[in-house]
């Protein structure tokens, strides 16, 4: 019986430390997994620095997790022990009108892994046998992980109905824009990415876009209302904006012109997060090699390396971080 582990854990914002936490028991309908990785993601810096709407603490972060079951409970079904799973971040009511929709990452009840519950930043982490999925039989961890932040990118082209030959312009050639750029490809559309840095612009599917090109959809994957005017210069008629990253507070408010959306039948969408759905998604494109990942792994690091880590995130000095308890 396991009684304590190592993990991050964040007491106030600004703050963490590399330390002996309590592991608590699991409850009937849960399962306790060992942690094999961890992605690090933007969210995540931001979410230790300046806080986040969502978190709750005291907390351990980490929503990108693959491990290895170790130990269910009584009421759980069909999950066995030993086996590798990618868990999706989110605990959903079911009931509510987004959850019937099939919008969990909008339901009223939302608890999200790192942010509301205890997440991967650890060597174990307790999650419902409702949010896990099986991981493909000879998928790596380390390429099953992307599932999660690939997930956001599918549910963002899911809402702004990406499909063949759309031409799909996408600011910021971070992990997220790079995501972003090779599923959309993977859906048969023709994607360009914005991105000042020749090194992250070469990692994304298509080539540089003149400029002044139009597209049928813009998704902006970089927190700039700079971007996010550029964006909406570039949309064709009918064309989608997708407000995938978001501004800081201060910064949120941009003038739009009603008639620019009127005359051309333009559309602004909003995307945060994903549904359970995209985890099963993602983890069949990345198995099949439809979205290939392992490129884009630029940091193999120790979990109590996190201080170095964020440091990476913070300068883009690197492209994916993983992280090992
Ligand atoms: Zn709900």
């Amino acid at each position: 019986m396991i009684m304590e582990m190592s993990a991050i854990r964040v007491s106030r914002i600004g703050a963490f430390e590399w330390t002996t936490v309590p592991l608590r028991d699991i409850g009937e309908d849960e399962v306790l997994i060992e942690v094999e990785v961890t992605g690090l993601c933007r969210t995540d810096l931001k979410l230790i620095r300046v806080g986040h709407r969502d978190l709750t603490l005291p907390r351990i972060p980490g929503e990108e997790v693959v491990g290895i079951v170790r130990k269910t409970g009584g009421s759980v079904k069909g999950v066995l022990e030993g086996r590798r799973v990618y868990v999706y971040p989110g605990v959903w009511c079911g009931r509510c009108p987004a959850c019937r929709r099939g919008a969990e990452n909008l339901c009223r009840q939302m608890q999200i892994m790192g942010f509301h519950r205890d997440g991967g930043f650890a060597q174990y982490v307790i999650a419902p046998a409702g949010s896990l999925i099986p991981v493909p039989e000879g998928l790596d961890a380390e390429l099953a992980v992307f599932a999660e932040p690939l997930s956001c990118c599918l549910n963002a082209l899911e809402l702004a109905c990406v499909g063949r030959g759309d031409a799909v312009g996408i600011w910021g050639a971070g992990p997220a824009g790079t995501l972003l750029s090779r599923a959309a490809a993977a859906m048969g559309a023709e994607p360009l990415c914005m991105e000042p840095d020749d090194r992250r612009r070469r990692m994304a599917k298509g080539v540089p876009g003149p400029e002044g090109r139009k597209f049928d959809v813009c998704i902006v994957a970089v927190g700039s209302n700079h971007a996010y005017e550029e964006a909406l210069a570039a949309l064709n008629p009918r064309g989608r904006l997708v407000v995938f990253a978001g501004l800081s507070p201060s910064d949120d408010v941009l003038p739009v012109s009603f008639n620019q959306l009127h005359y051309h039948e333009q559309t602004l969408v909003g995307a945060y997060g994903c549904s359970f759905r995209h985890g099963v998604r993602a983890l069949r494109f990345i198995a099949t090699g439809a979205v290939t990942v392992r490129d884009m792994i630029s940091h193999r690091m120790a979990l109590s390396d996190l201080d170095e880590a964020l440091r990476i995130v913070e300068n883009r000095s690197g492209m994916k971080i993983l992280l090992y308890p």
